[in-house]
């Protein structure tokens, strides 16, 4: 049989795989695809697909490994889009026979990072290359434009771009949000912090409901016509408005479906990935660290009712001005959201210095403005900080930013004592503030800390005076 080979393959036909094929014929690639198991056996992958959503595209089901590795062109390029984990592992194992030096494996899936540094040596060690990339924007985004992040054999970025950027999400000014990261598991390092940075802007919107909600008392439709107010600003985002939207949603039994919906967040992990790995790093990274904690204080949900009755909140009934404290509150999540960011961004920064990754910051912020759940307008005004010719130390150091932040700080400040007052809790926003205050004091009280390691464990100190940059044991108790 002298068949035409494919452009690409696609392993994975879950709702991701699914889509991203659909997305790659849509666009004029030829797609090969398997799946290890095929649901009802007796229709078979090409059946699923030919008479399914694939009817009349250029997609080839495959049910044998060997004959779909040989159905694609080389250098073959295959895409994994299966559970993230061992059946990457496994996958490459039963590919590895089957392929041709030079090939590229890319894994689409939520790795970690780890094991893509790892998978990118054991690829190359082998004669094949082999890209980590993260993706982005869920099923809607693997079918009509996802953000994409990839990195890993940069000699294989050249072959994988006019597909991988074809299915990308497109930023307003036409730019495709998907651009090259660097090498080893760096594409998907981005991705997870990426998801970190989701986290903490949906803990931060989460906040703003329930203040408007509580301390205003504003009901579910004038909540989201100020969600949004805010989406037509500076705060324009998927996440806003998905908000707005939510808020308005009815319930079919009647009422609103938000005020129906069990107060305990779920997670899968990648949000406490980000900690975990910025603290490997010694990086700051509170505000996210403070939205993992506080899905996790949320499902225990049994333990706040049982407090909920020995502790009542005590709240005044102060009639506060509405315009005035829905300004505070955006204040509040606008300057939050910025130390968010800036956090993130800064763990990027070390994290390129520390694995001689060589990211470009810009080109990250411009790739999540389309495609991804935390695309907003705001991603360009980081991007242009990171591009001028002065690199900032720090986003908010960035003159645009510095002096949002100098006009938010009064808003947000009055916001965070009120609801401290009120007993509401805030805990990415006071985190942010807190975050922030110490960030601009030039001295903190980590000499007391210092002082106290150094008496009970001798882990010496340094001092300010002349002698600064030695290090000194006291014998703080006189004896010998
Ligand atoms: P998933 O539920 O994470 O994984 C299911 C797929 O993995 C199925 O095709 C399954 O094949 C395959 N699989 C599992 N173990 C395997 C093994 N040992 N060998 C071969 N194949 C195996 O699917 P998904 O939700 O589409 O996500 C795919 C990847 O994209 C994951 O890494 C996920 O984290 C990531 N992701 C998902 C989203 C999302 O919104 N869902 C968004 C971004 C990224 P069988 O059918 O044979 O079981």
């Amino acid at each position: 049989k002298n068949k035409q080979k494919t452009d690409i393959g696609l392993i994975g036909l879950a709702v991701m795989g699914e889509n991203l094929a659909l997305n790659m014929a849509d666009k004029g690639w030829h797609v090969s695809v398997y799946n290890r198991t095929v649901p009802g056996v007796e229709e078979g992958v090409v059946e699923r697909f030919t008479n399914g959503r694939a009817k009349g595209k250029t997609i080839e089901g495959y049910t044998e490994i060997p004959d779909f590795v040989e159905s694609i062109s080389t250098p073959r390029k295959i895409m994994m889009m299966v559970r993230a984990g061992n059946a990457v592992d496994e996958l490459m194992e039963q590919l590895f026979p089957y392929l041709s030096p030079g090939d590229i494996l890319i894994d689409g899936g939520n790795s970690n990072y780890e094991d893509t540094n790892r998978r990118v040596a054991l690829a190359e060690q082998k004669g094949f290359r082999f890209v980590g990339a993260g993706v982005s924007g869920g099923e809607e985004g693997a079918l009509n434009g996802a953000s994409i992040m990839p990195g890993g054999s940069v000699t294989a970025w050249d072959e994988v771009k006019p597909i991988l950027q074809s299915i990308a999400a497109r930023a307003a000014d036409g730019t495709p949000c998907c651009d090259w990261i660097g090498p080893a598991g760096s594409g998907h390092f981005v991705k997870m912090i990426h998801n970190g940075i989701e986290y903490g802007d949906m803990q931060l919107i989460a906040e703003a409901y329930w203040v408007m909600k509580n301390l205003l008392q504003l009901d579910n439709e004038e909540m989201a016509s100020v969600f949004a107010h805010w989406n037509e600003g500076k705060l324009r985002s998927y996440l806003i408005e998905i908000t707005a939207n939510i808020l308005r949603h009815k319930d079919k039994a009647g009422g609103y479906l938000i005020d129906k919906i069990l107060d305990t967040a779920g997670q899968k992990g990648t949000g406490k990935w980000s900690v975990i790995n910025a603290m490997e790093l010694g990086m700051p990274l509170g505000l996210i660290a403070t939205a993992v904690f506080e899905r996790s204080l949320s499902a225990q949900k049994n333990l706040r009712e049982a407090a909920s009755k020995q502790f009542a909140c005590q709240r005044s009934q102060v009639l506060y001005n509405k315009p005035e404290l829905v300004k505070d509150i955006y204040s509040a999540l606008y300057a939050s959201k910025l130390v968010s960011y800036a956090q993130g961004f800064a763990v990027l920064q070390k994290a390129s210095e520390t694995y001689g990754w060589d990211l470009d910051l810009a080109s990250i912020a411009r790739m999540w403005r389309g495609g991804c759940i935390i695309r907003s307008v705001f991603l360009n005004d980081i991007a242009a900080a990171f591009e001028a010719s002065q690199k900032p130390k720090h986003l908010l150091l960035a003159p645009y930013f510095r002096e949002e932040i100098k006009e938010l700080l009064s808003g947000w400040k009055h916001l965070v004592a009120h609801a401290m007052k009120e007993e509401l809790p805030v805990p990415a926003f006071s985190s942010a503030l807190n975050y922030f205050y110490s960030l601009v004091s030039a001295k903190l009280p980590a000499n007391m800390i210092q002082a106290q390691r150094d008496y009970f464990g001798a882990h010496t100190f340094e001092r300010t005076d002349e002698l600064r940059g030695q290090f000194f044991h006291e014998n703080w108790t006189g004896h010998g």
